[in-house]
C-alpha cells in the first residue's frame, strides 16, 4: 500500500527581524545616507523588503579613505592577540543572533531556512572563530617571519551565500591585520548591513570594516580605486576577467573565486543509496546556486539506469516551496534575471536533443521558481555540459572506462570542484590525482570547513580562500614584507 503523508506547514516566524525601509552605507563606523536607492525584494513572493543605497565612486572613495585611516592609526598598531579578541567577539555575537541572521538571509535570498539555520550561519560563525585563533599566531604559520598585511582590501561578493561569502572575505582580512571595504551583491545586501550592526555591537574600531552597497559600477569603482592593495572577488568568470584586466597594470594583489561545472563521477562499485543522496545534495543544495555544485553527473554505463531511476524517485520527494517553511528543501531562485538564465539554458538543452525530466511539483505564480530538473543523454558538446547554469539543473553523461570518466570530467574551461563515488580507496586516489579541480570530495559532496582551502584551476579562478592558504593571500611574505 502506498501511503503518502502530507506535512503541515511549519513556518519560521519572521518577527525576529526588523528591516528598515531604507539603508545607507556603513562607513567609518556609522551608517551614512546614500543618494540613490533601489529596492531589494523577497524572491519567493516579490515583496519589496527595503531600499538599498546605490554607491557612487564618491561613496567608495570615502569608504577607502576611512579604511586607510583605520589601518594606519588603529588596526595595524594592534597586536594579533587584540585583533583576535574582536574576531572572537564578532563570532559570539553572530552565534547569539543566529536566528535573526538566518531568517533575514532566507527572506532576502530565497534559500530555505533549514539551510540558513543549519549551514550558512553556523559556518559564518565558524569562519570568525577559526580566524580569531590565527590572529596571534601568524608568525608561526609557516608564512615567513613576521608576515605583514597589505593595507586595505576591496572585497566584492555574490548573492548565492551572502553572509557566508562576507565571512570568507572579512574574517581572514581582519585576522591578518588588513582593513576592509566590502561590496555585497545588489540583490542580497541585507545581512551585510546587519553585520555592520554587529561590528558596532562588538565595538570594532571605526573604519576597520566599511560596507558600500550598490551594483556592478560600485564594484568597478572599488576595483579601480588606487587606495586598495588587495582585491578579493567571488562571482562570475566574466566579471572576474574584467577585474583581472583592470588590475593588470597595477601591483594590486587578487584572489578570484569564479565559476564551475563540477563533475560528480560515479563508478560501478559505488554504494547506490548514499550516492543518490550525494548527487541530490551536490546539485539541489541552495537551488544549485553553488559555484562548486556537482552539476555534471558522470555515471559508469553499467549502473546508469539504476542510478537515474533511483534519482528520479528521490527527486520526487524534494519539497519545493516557501523558504521560511522548515520542511522546504528547495527554495526560490534569487532573481528574475537568474531565472531567465536558467530557463534559457534549459531550453538550449531541449533544442540540443537532451532529454529533460522534472518531478511533478506545484510552483507558486508569485516569485521565481524552477523545479528540480535532470537532463539525460547529454554529450560533451552540449552547452548544458559546458556552461554554468547556476540553478537546480543536472546534466547526466556516461562513461565506460575510468580514463574516459577523467577525460570527460576535465573537459571544461573550469576546474573548481569534483566528486568521486567508489568503494575502492585506490580508485578514489587514482581519480583524484587525475582530476583538475581545486576541491575534490570522495563519497560525499558540498562539505565546507574554514580550515580547508577552497579555489580553482583554469577559469575557476586564482588563489585559495580558507585554511592557511587563505591567510597567505592577505599577507606579504618574504621580500614583499621588506625582507623581514
Ligand atoms: P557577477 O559576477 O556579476 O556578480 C558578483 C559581484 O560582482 C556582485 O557584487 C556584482 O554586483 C559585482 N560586479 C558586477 N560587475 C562588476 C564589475 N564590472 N566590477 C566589479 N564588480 C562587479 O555575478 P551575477 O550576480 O551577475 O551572476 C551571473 C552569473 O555568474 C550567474 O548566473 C552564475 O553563473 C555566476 N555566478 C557565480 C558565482 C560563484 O560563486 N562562482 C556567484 C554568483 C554568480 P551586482 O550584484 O550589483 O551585479
Amino acid at each position: 500500500m502506498d501511503m503518502t503523508f502530507e506535512y503541515a506547514p511549519a513556518l519560521e516566524s519572521r518577527a525576529i527581524v526588523s528591516i528598515k525601509p531604507k539603508y545607507g552605507h556603513f562607513i567609518n563606523g556609522s551608517f551614512v545616507a546614500g543618494k540613490k536607492h533601489f529596492p531589494t525584494i523577497n524572491p519567493s513572493n516579490e515583496e519589496v523588503l527595503s531600499h538599498i543605497s546605490l554607491g557612487s565612486a564618491a561613496d567608495v572613495d570615502k569608504a577607502v579613505l576611512a579604511a586607510q585611516k583605520a589601518y594606519a592609526k588603529t588596526w595595524s598598531k594592534l597586536s594579533g592577540k587584540e585583533r583576535g579578541k574582536y574576531l572572537y567577539r564578532i563570532a559570539r555575537i553572530l552565534q547569539e543572533r543566529a536566528r535573526e541572521f538566518a531568517v533575514l538571509e532566507t527572506l532576502d535570498n530565497g534559500k530555505p531556512i533549514r539551510e540558513t539555520r543549519d549551514i550558512d550561519i553556523p559556518l559564518v560563525a565558524a569562519h570568525f572563530f577559526y580566524h580569531a585563533g590565527w590572529a596571534d599566531k601568524l608568525d608561526y604559520a609557516g608564512l615567513g617571519h613576521s608576515p605583514q598585511p597589505y593595507g586595505v582590501a576591496g572585497q566584492i561578493i555574490p548573492w548565492n551565500f551572502p553572509l557566508l561569502m562576507l565571512a570568507w572575505k572579512v574574517a581572514p582580512a581582519l585576522a591578518t591585520g588588513n582593513t576592509v571595504v566590502l561590496k555585497p551583491a545588489e540583490t542580497t545586501s541585507l545581512t551585510a548591513l546587519l553585520f555592520a550592526e554587529v561590528c558596532q555591537q562588538a565595538e570594532l574600531p571605526d573604519g576597520v570594516v566599511n560596507i558600500v552597497t550598490g551594483d556592478g559600477s560600485t564594484g568597478a569603482s572599488l576595483v579601480n580605486h588606487s587606495g586598495i592593495q588587495k582585491i578579493a572577488f567571488t562571482g562570475s568568470t566574466e566579471v572576474g576577467k574584467k577585474i583581472a584586466r583592470a588590475i593588470a597594470t597595477t601591483d594590486k594583489k587578487a584572489t578570484l573565486e569564479l565559476g564551475g561545472k563540477g563533475a560528480n563521477i560515479v563508478f560501478d562499485d559505488a554504494p547506490v543509496d548514499e550516492t543518490v543522496e550525494g548527487i541530490v545534495n551536490g546539485i539541489f543544495f541552495n537551488q544549485g546556486h553553488v559555484c562548486c555544485a556537482g552539476s555534471r553527473l558522470i555515471l559508469q554505463e553499467s549502473i546508469a539506469e539504476e542510478i537515474i531511476e533511483k534519482l528520479k524517485v528521490r527527486m520526487s520527494k524534494i519539497r519545493v516551496g516557501d523558504p521560511l517553511d522548515k520542511n522546504t528543501d528547495l527554495g526560490a531562485i534569487n532573481s528574475r534575471e537568474q531565472l531567465n538564465k536558467i530557463q534559457e539554458l534549459a531550453g538550449v538543452g531541449d533544442s540540443e536533443g537532451a532529454e529533460r525530466w522534472s518531478p511533478q511539483c506545484k510552483l507558486s505564480d508569485k516569485g521565481y521558481w524552477f523545479a528540480p530538473t535532470i537532463f539525460t543523454g547529454v554529450t560533451q558538446a552540449h552547452r548544458i555540459a559546458q556552461e554554468e547554469i547556476f540553478g537546480p539543473v543536472l546534466s547526466v553523461l556516461t562513461f565506460r572506462t575510468p580514463q574516459e570518466a577523467i577525460d570527460k570530467a576535465n573537459n571544461t574551461p573550469f576546474g573548481l570542484s569534483a566528486g568521486v563515488w567508489s568503494e575502492k580507496g585506490s580508485r578514489v586516489l587514482w581519480a583524484t590525482q587525475q582530476l583538475k579541480a581545486g576541491v575534490i570530495w570522495a563519497n560525499t559532496f558540498n562539505k565546507f570547513d574554514p580550515t580547508s582551502p577552497f579555489g580553482g584551476y583554469k577559469e575557476s579562478g586564482w588563489g585559495r580562500e580558507g585554511g592557511k592558504h587563505g591567510l597567505a593571500a592577505y599577507l606579504k611574505t618574504g621580500k614583499e614584507s621588506g625582507g623581514k
